[in-house]
């Protein structure tokens, strides 16, 4: 299986092209557990950041928490890359307008 791996990019469309859907499968299956562990990485990252401040380096580190939080969002993008996500501008753009409206909301409730 390993010489079918060529790259990220040619993983999982010599899996889906060729027939291989077991391989697909097995594929897919585990690029959701490292999504979802990337993810997992994401939040300890943030919490992190949120107990000690965006700019603290933990003890024993050389990267502060800002830094080692866009080391996981790559990792998390990465990955992503592999399953086949691909950016929307539309749906990215709609986001941001909602966080937005949120932060406007934050601020008329004393919450910001
Ligand atoms: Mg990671």
């Amino acid at each position: 299986m390993a010489d079918k791996i060529k790259g990220p990019d040619d993983t999982l469309s010599t899996f889906r092209l060729s027939g291989l859907q077991d391989e697909a499968s097995r594929l897919d299956r585990h690029l959701l557990s490292c999504i979802a562990e990337e993810c997992a990485e994401i939040i300890q990252r943030i919490t992190k950041a949120q107990r000690f401040g965006i700019e603290e380096v933990q003890p024993g580190h050389d990267l502060n928490n800002r830094a080692r939080l866009n080391q996981e969002i790559n990792d998390l993008i990465g990955v992503l890359d592999m399953f086949g996500f691909v950016p929307d501008d539309k749906q990215l753009k709609d986001k941001q307008l909602r966080v937005m409206e949120y932060i406007e909301h934050a601020k008329s409730v004393g919450a910001w």
